[in-house]
């Protein structure tokens, strides 16, 4: 007995059934196995035994055939048939050493069998070498079963392919990893092969069979049908077993389902590279293929095109109405984007290109990149059938119809950069120099437009010290009165910006650096309480200003504690709110109209008036501006220009002064410069004006001397009898 044997054997003992009917056998039986540290239980006949064996589950059980009762056959027969004792040892012990009765122990499932007399020096030896098989046979049965639930985990299957009888068989995990049938044994590599799509069973086959040949290992990916139908990815990898002589007999190997794995690589890939909103490829695949195509156009001496392209207004749609409408729109514009690109008389045609590539590169900007280009006139026209199409019909987003525009900024290659970053940068600033130039419109890169990068930075600079140095001014225009004889209401501030020898800039060309600096915050803080200090400083020589209107930008108004800042300004020079007019534009007031509401209701209650500058210019929503606690809109100059020759606009204008009646809102015309605009804007009520006609933004001393009641109506006399 071995040692582990031993130590096993007196850890748990080990139970024996002893069955007979014959008391001295039993006793003769326990002696001679308790000697060898069993436990010995009795039975005296067969139904006894069931009993004893349903309750104890002995180990092993040695049945005696001729008993009363029940016999040995039927107990031990009936004992295999429970659920418990398929698998307990159970030995016959017969005194009939005929060739029938041992067959009959085997037909009833006797594990083995001994013969009466019993040896009994042996017995206990016999009894040993059985508990220790049935033992052996049990951790086979349950390693088999893991390695097949293993099998299952693992999506793995094992085969086994015999070369001379080409008989192939399958692991049992088959069937749960790859559903229901597996071909016959007897079908051999030919049964495999009808398991994979028509395509793939030539080449796996020639693999296996010449990896067979010259005893070689052998690794492939391949494709399966599931009995469903359903192709799914496996990987095989198969080994030859060669005999003494060295001859291959079988080839054995295992195939796993890598289907799984394929998918998450491929997504792990598109996460990698590709956009998940518009499944077009992301910076990093752009940069690959502008690399790419750059090393080609060195190679055959061509030319690379990249056209930079970010939506109009994309924020604006973005914070009015959610990030999914900016999402929703995103997509559109993808879609129009690849229509363009693929309708045959559009972009790709028109350029002769060898290749084209789209992508976003985030936000909503977009890169489309034309490689192998022989002539580079073509470019621009691409770009305008981009955008043609881009706005040819509307998209509906959110239940809105939008036009889709686009600003292009176009940098080519090798001439407007050496590198992909350079190239991304010169179009970058000629898309900047398109959006200044109106948007919806291209640009192509120009080294001048670096220059003007430039010094739009050192303006940055020189404008962070203006206000220190006492170089910013305001200029007042005043409003005017129509129905009462243009009486003066009140003035607009308007900054200028002295620089020591360079003249006054105009804030056309310093807001929009100050607002994408920040710096628009203290300018505007530095605008409001000048404004505030000069209505008080008018008041002091006894003039009547009426109220002045400041100047909002975006991020001023969304600042936190503006509120606060417009009373303390107010408080500082002891003013009355009403003599503060606060002008915002279109876009400012629209976006996220809710929290803007509170805050216009705040500033109104405070008694500020407000009013919409610029309007007409952007997105407006009636429904919107119903709710908000407004004073004035303010006609934009581009409007009141062509009124009296260009009949849309004159349309409008009507239809902003109809609205303003309807709405109980003050309309003022900005821009009037001719008698006869002022005349139309009277004839159809406009209430109030402002304009070169009456006079140009002045500085603080010059606007005074407008602050008298008649100066206006008698210019205004003049005017109409000249
Ligand atoms: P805005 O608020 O619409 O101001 C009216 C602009 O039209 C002013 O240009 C004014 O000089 C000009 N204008 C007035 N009458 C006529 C006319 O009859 N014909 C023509 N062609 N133009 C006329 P300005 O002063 O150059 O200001 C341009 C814009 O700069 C302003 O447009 C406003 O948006 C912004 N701005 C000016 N001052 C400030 C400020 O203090 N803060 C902020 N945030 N923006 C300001
Ligand atoms: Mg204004
Ligand atoms: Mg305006």
């Amino acid at each position: 007995m071995s040692e582990t044997m031993s130590t096993m054997a007196s850890r748990d003992e080990r139970l024996i059934l002893v069955v007979d009917d014959d008391l001295a056998m039993r006793l003769l039986m326990r002696e001679s196995l308790e000697q060898a540290d069993l436990r010995v239980i009795e039975a005296e006949n067969g139904e006894q035994a069931i009993e004893r064996f349903e309750k104890e589950r002995p180990d092993l059980i040695l049945m005696d055939v001729q008993m009363p009762v029940l016999d040995g056959f039927s107990a031990c027969a009936r004992i295999r048939a429970s659920a418990a004792g398929e698998q307990v040892t159970i030995v016959m012990v017969t005194g009939l050493e005929d060739v029938a009765s041992i067959q009959r122990a085997y037909d009833v499932g006797a594990t083995d069998f001994i013969t009466k007399p019993v040896n009994w020096p042996i017995l206990n030896h016999r009894v040993r070498y059985l508990l220790r098989a049935a033992d052996a046979i049990h951790s086979l049965r349950e390693s088999e079963h893991k390695l097949s639930q293993a099998q299952v985990v693992a999506r793995l299957v094992h085969w086994e392919w015999d070369l001379d009888k080409d008989i192939w068989c399958w692991s049992p995990s088959f069937a749960s990893v790859f559903g229901g049938l597996r071909e016959e044994p007897e079908a051999g590599i030919e049964g495999f092969l009808s398991l994979l799509p028509g395509s793939e069973r030539a080449r796996v086959g020639n693999a296996l069979k010449s990896a067979a040949a010259q005893c070689a290992s052998c690794s492939i990916d391949h494709a399966i049908r599931h009995p469903d139908g359903e192709i799914h990815n496996v990987h095989t990898q198969a080994e030859v077993i060669v005999d003494p002589a060295g001859k291959a007999t079988r080839m054995h190997g295992i195939m796993q389902d890598i289907s799984e794995r394929k998918k998450a690589e491929e997504r792990i890939y598109f996460l990698a590279f590709y956009d998940a909103l518009t499944g077009l490829p992301n910076r990093q695949l752009f940069m690959e293929h502008a690399q790419r195509a750059l090393r080609q156009a060195d190679a055959d001496g061509k030319r690379v095109a990249l056209l930079y392209l970010d939506l109009d207004q994309f924020k604006r749609i973005n914070d009015t109405w959610g990030h999914s409408a900016g999402d929703e729109l995103l997509r559109h514009v993808s879609r129009r984007l690849q229509e363009s690109l693929q309708d045959p008389d559009k972009v790709s045609q028109i350029a002769n290109a060898e290749g084209y590539s789209l992508s976003r590169l985030g936000g909503d900007e977009f890169t489309l990149l034309l490689s192998g280009l022989e002539d580079t006139q073509v470019v621009a026209q691409v770009a305008d059938r981009v955008l043609e199409h881009l706005s040819t019909e509307p998209v509906r987003v959110s239940g809105q119809d939008i036009y889709i525009r686009a600003s292009i900024g176009i940098a080519v290659y090798p001439d407007d950069g050496k590198g992909v970053e350079t190239l991304l940068k010169n179009a970058d600033t000629a898309m900047y120099q398109a959006k200044r130039s109106g948007r919806d419109t291209f640009r192509c890169y120009t080294n001048q437009m670096n220059a003007q990068f430039a010094k739009r930075l050192s303006m940055e600079t020189r404008l962070k010290q203006a206000i220190e140095r006492d170089e910013l001014v305001l200029h007042y225009q005043p409003k005017l009165d129509l129905s009462e004889n243009c009486r003066l209401i009140g003035f607009e501030a308007l900054v200028r910006w002295e620089q020591p020898g360079m003249g006054l800039v105009p804030p056309d060309e310093f807001i929009p650096v100050a607002e994408d600096s920040g710096l628009i915050i203290p300018v505007g803080e530095w605008v409001l309480d000048t404004a505030c200090r000069q209505i008080r400083d008018w008041r002091a020589h006894g003039l009547s200003p009426g109220h002045v209107g400041v100047n909002l930008s975006f991020q001023q108004f969304k600042q936190q504690g503006l509120l606060r800042q417009v009373l303390n300004a107010l408080g500082r020079y002891l003013l009355e709110p009403s003599m503060l007019e606060l002008e915002l534009t279109e876009s400012t007031v629209m976006h996220d109209v809710d929290t803007n509401t509170v805050l216009l209701r705040n500033l109104k209650e405070a008694g500020i008036s407000l009013s919409i500058d610029d309007f007409g210019t952007g997105y407006s929503s009636l429904s919107y501006l119903k709710q908000l606690p407004l004073d004035a809109l303010k006609i934009d100059r581009s409007f009141v220009k062509d009124i009296t020759t260009d009949s849309n606009d004159a349309a409008i204008i009507r239809a902003i002064i109809a609205l303003g009646k309807t709405l109980d809102l003050k309309i003022v015309a900005e821009g009037v410069e001719t008698h006869e605009q002022l005349e139309y804007l009277r004839q159809h009520g406009c209430d109030y004006a402002q304009g070169y006609l009456f006079s140009r933004p002045l500085p603080a001393v010059d606007a005074e001397k407008l602050i008298d009641v008649t100066f206006f109506s008698r210019r205004a006399g003049k005017l109409s009898t000249a």
